[in-house]
């Protein structure tokens, strides 16, 4: 996807340390812990040349970012875009590690980027650039170290390139080294809609807690994508739910009586986006403004900041995308009482399917669209029960509740395997 808005320069390694350094004042860490369980564990700039179609080498530069592996291999994804940094990379990193330990799956957390704006490379120019990238990486990247998926830019094809590439290194098939494979080559069933649909379970979830009906309940979704338009479809197909507004890159459209969410979906897989859409308008205004009970950023990071975040009129706010609510926007979020169901709980769907591959590849076996879905509920009811009780107990908001779950878990790990040294 784009990762192109207004405010998506504002630094995501700063919003993901004052975000921590907020739980952490709260579990009272002290210096030296706070200071080890921040920092990653190991950061790799590669330089990757590359033979362009028309002869001439182009180097490019790739990162691995391995924020932790107390708790399991490495993992999260791979973005390619033109301005993403180390610092990014290093904060989407740590986000992982808060993720995975939420979700209590058995995995660190990590990212990688490279520095390239794919629609300017050929097909095989931006093979040849992902290969040589996985193959930099080849002695990092591992089954058991360090796990690889999709990110911005990046999806099927390029995890299935990064798996054929490790493997030709390693002499043998190695599915499980990289999640997000196309289902032929050792994907999982679900895995496309697992993002969403673990929105969607959390959405249920906070709505039974605060004892909002969520069949009727008006949602905006902004970004009809991978998250957004699956997330859609299920709370207006299986919740009852109406989705009064959303918009992509193309545009924003509403209609208060509610979206075809399915007539919408075949609308943008036509056009290529939402704009046009016969059964809605045209939206003039922000759509995070728009006069709704749920909204779902499903786009970009920094969206809702402390200049925006007082017309948000949501009573809850779903993070289906990473970092779209900034630690000020939280604040003043936080005073009105509206519910933010924070992005490492809200999202985790895809990295607990991702999970549910790395196990059917490592079993060689199988399951069943069904059993993927049931064991996600299940997952993901559970860790937002874990989040819950904490908000009760400690009178926080969720974003809070999330950190500290995952801060205990990383660092029980820790005092559980002790320091070598
Ligand atoms: P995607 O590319 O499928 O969809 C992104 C959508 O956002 C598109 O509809 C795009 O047009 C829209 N968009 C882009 N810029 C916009 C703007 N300025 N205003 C409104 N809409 C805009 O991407 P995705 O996979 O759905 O990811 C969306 C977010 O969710 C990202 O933050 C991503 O990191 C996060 N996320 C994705 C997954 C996953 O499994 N796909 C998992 C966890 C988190």
């Amino acid at each position: 996807m784009a990762a192109e808005g207004v405010n998506a320069r504002l630094n995501p390694l700063e919003n993901a340390e004052r975000q921590f350094d907020e739980a952490a004042a709260r579990l009272g860490l002290d210096a030296g812990l706070k200071e080890m369980l921040k920092r990653p564990r190991r950061a790799t700039i590669q330089s990757l040349p590359v033979v362009m179609d028309d002869g001439t080498i182009r180097v490019f530069t790739g990162y691995r970012v391995q924020h932790s592996i107390a708790r399991g291999p490495a993992k999260g994804g791979i973005r390619f875009h033109q301005d993403v940094t180390l610092d990014d990379v290093a904060a989407l990193a740590a986000w992982m590690t808060w993720k995975c330990a939420v979700a209590d799956i058995p995995f660190g957390g990590g990212k990688g980027g490279i520095v390239v704006d794919p629609r300017t490379l050929s097909l095989r120019e931006l093979e040849r650039l992902t290969r040589r990238y996985a193959a930099d990486l080849s002695d990092v990247f591992g089954p058991d170290s360090d796990v690889p998926a999709p990110d911005v830019n990046t999806g099927e094809r390029e995890m299935a390139w990064i798996m054929d590439t490790f493997s030709m290194h390693s002499r043998r098939t190695e599915y499980a080294v990289v999640t997000g494979k196309p289902l032929e080559v050792g994907g999982s069933a679900g895995h496309r809609e697992a993002t969403g649909r673990g929105v969607r379970i959390c959405v249920e979830q906070v709505c039974r807690h605060i004892g909002m009906p969520l069949e009727g309940a008006r949602v905006a979704v902004q970004g009809f994508g991978n998250v957004g338009g699956v997330a859609a479809d299920l709370l207006a197909r299986e919740c009852g739910a109406r989705i009064v507004a959303t918009s992509d890159v193309s545009g924003a459209i509403h209609n208060a009586s509610g979206l075809d969410v399915t007539a919408l979906l075949a609308h943008v897989a036509a056009h290529k986006g939402v704009a046009g859409f016969a059964g809605g308008q045209p939206l003039g205004t922000s759509i995070l403004e728009y006069d709704c009970d749920i909204l779902v950023p499903a786009a970009l990071e920094n969206q809702i900041t402390g200049e925006n975040a007082a017309r948000v009129r949501a009573k809850v706010v779903a993070e289906g995308a990473n970092g779209p609510t900034t630690p000020d926007a939280d604040r003043i979020l936080d005073g009105r009482g509206v519910w933010v169901i924070p992005d490492i709980l809200c999202n985790s769907g895809g990295v607990t399917v991702s999970y549910f591959e790395w196990v059917q590849n490592r079993m060689g076996f199988y399951w069943m669209e069904d059993e993927v879905n049931i064991r996600l509920r299940e997952k993901m009811e559970h860790a937002f029960a874990d989040v819950l009780a904490t908000v009760v107990r400690e009178k926080c908001s969720l974003r809070i509740a999330a950190y500290m779950v995952a801060i205990q878990r990383v660092l029980k790990v820790h005092e559980l395997r002790g320091m070598y040294a």
